[in-house]
């Protein structure tokens, strides 16, 4: 029987191990940390009684992709739940910018703007079945839509900077450019759009959905299948070096490029260990769960209904503290994603108690204490949330580190998603999963299709080793010299 390895149990580590175990490959995923599911973890908030999403909240990558498509997630029992606005993004002054799962009823909330958004996001969102497997597999392929990417990489391709000059009024401008700053990168650059460009067109596809009950449910409902299908865990176990592995014909490493390069060491081809080590890491999340009487107070009520508000001021605003960030400067006022699940899930609350997850972008090993310019920036548009809050928790990005040695420095998506480590994953390959040594691939959320819940590195990682293993051009891994 063939067997496989699965090191780390995130998303990505998951989703390898179900195409294998679905092969009838014998599969054992080791796992560093106590918990399994990396950053699809759910956690007891500040206050006893409440779940919190410890790292991945809101997921419009997942319903579309192909991964999920092979999930029966209905009787797994893990449930979507919608908020009635996906996204907010409140202003000092004006109406704040609304991101809704319509397209129509988004553009038509953006007054002169709304023609010029449907025309940016509307064309792509409808071909999202079609475009959704073009922009999950690896770039550097013939894509099998061009017609399709060519119309997204209009928008996806030019600097966030330049494509919000599209919209003429600050709330689309403001709206683009929250969402734009997932990719943690400086917004002047080209191809930073893409991840923006690639939640926007989702959400109008499938929305911006939370798990009911926490992401932590998705995950235990695909680790008890696993283990239905014979599926083995090791927990509490740090991969070093391939040899503490037991015997095996597949090794997928759900780690860190720069960690996979240690663990091959010299078995790995120079080229591709330069390339590994050389991967660099991005802007870090400084994260604070709150436990919050009443939900935050939002000066614009709407925003209570959103899933997830982004706290980062004007368009300029946020292109200027995204710069600072990336230059290993703090800003006064950070970029601060704050995700309202209950919203979704209303019941996510206990009584009038709300979770809510808030992050703010900082340098990459930032050593501050960021609370107090989360609370500022959310109390800048919420005027009395301070006074509503009953309990929290902060994480540094030491601290996220720790916990997942995925996210260096607290770097929450595994490498700088810069243009070039963007398009490329960890290194120039038509096989981006491969490591260049026999029967050993990589699936983190440093591979294409990058990072975020949707495990299609895992997917397309474990497929690559299956192919290569059937057409029998694997060299056994016994025989791989040091
Ligand atoms: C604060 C925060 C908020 C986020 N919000 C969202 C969101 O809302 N939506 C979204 O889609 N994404 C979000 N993300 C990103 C998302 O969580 C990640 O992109 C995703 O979890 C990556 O999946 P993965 O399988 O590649 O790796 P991970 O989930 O990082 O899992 C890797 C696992 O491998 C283990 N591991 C690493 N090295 C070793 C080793 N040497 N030996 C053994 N085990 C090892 C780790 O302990 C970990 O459990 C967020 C992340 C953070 C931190």
């Amino acid at each position: 029987m063939t067997t496989a390895v699965v090191v780390g149990s995130g998303p990505n580590g998951l989703a390898a191990a179900t195409v294998l175990a679905r092969a009838g490959v014998d599969v054992t995923v080791v796992e560093a940390a106590d918990q399994l599911g990396g950053g699809a973890r759910s956690v007891e908030s500040p206050l006893a009684g409440l779940v919190q999403d410890h790292c991945a909240a809101v997921h419009p990558m997942a319903p579309g992709s192909a991964f999920f498509h092979t999930l029966d997630l209905q009787a797994m029992g893990v449930r979507w739940a919608y908020a009635p606005i996906d996204a907010g993004h409140p202003l000092d002054r004006g109406e704040p910018g609304i991101l809704r799962t319509s397209v129509a009823e988004t553009a038509a909330g953006l007054g002169r703007d709304g023609a010029r958004w449907e025309a940016a996001f509307g064309p792509s969102s409808r071909a999202f079945d079609r475009l959704s497997g073009v922009i999950m597999s690896p770039m550097l392929r013939v894509p099998r839509h061009p017609l399709l990417l060519a119309r997204m990489g209009l928008v996806a391709g030019p600097p966030p900077a330049l494509v919000g000059k599209l919209f003429r009024e600050e709330r689309a401008r403001a709206l683009f450019m929250g969402v734009a700053a997932h990719a943690l990168q400086p917004l002047t650059l080209p191809l930073v759009t893409g991840i923006g460009a690639g939640i926007i067109i989702a959400g109008h596809a499938v929305g911006w959905p939370v798990v009911e009950g926490g992401t932590g449910r998705f995950t235990d409902a695909l680790v008890a299948m696993l283990r239905g299908m014979g599926v083995k865990f090791e927990t509490g176990t740090l991969v070093t070096r391939l040899h503490e592995l037991p015997p095996r014909d597949i090794t997928i490493l759900d780690v860190h490029p720069r960690a996979a390069a240690s663990i091959l060491a010299e078995q790995q081809p120079q080229g591709a260990r330069r390339a590994y080590r050389s991967f660099k890491p991005g802007p870090a999340a400084f994260k604070v769960d709150f436990a919050v009487d009443g939900g935050i107070p939002w000066r614009d009520p709407e925003l209570a209904h959103a899933g997830t508000v982004h706290a980062g001021g004007t368009a300029e605003e946020i292109i200027a503290t995204e710069k600072q960030v990336a230059a290993g400067q703090m800003p006064e006022r950070p970029f601060v994603l704050v995700g309202q699940q209950a919203a979704a899930d209303p019941s996510r609350a206990n009584g009038s108690i709300h979770p809510i997850y808030a992050y703010a972008h900082v340098p990459n090993g930032y050593t501050g204490d960021a609370t107090e310019a989360i609370i500022a920036q959310i109390e800048r548009f919420a005027p009395g949330f301070r006074e509503r809050i009953v309990a929290l928790s902060a994480r540094t990005p030491a601290e996220s580190e720790t916990e997942n040695p995925n996210f260096i420095g607290g770097d929450i998506l595994t490498g700088a998603k810069s243009p070039l480590q963007f398009l490329l994953g960890p290194r120039l390959s038509a096989q981006p999963y491969d490591t260049g040594v026999s029967g050993v691939y990589l699936c983190s959320a440093a591979t294409p299709p990058g990072p975020g819940i949707h495990g299609m590195g895992g997917f397309n990682a474990a497929n690559r080793a299956l192919s290569v293993l059937a057409r029998g051009s694997r060299t056994p891994l016994e025989t791989v010299t040091a």
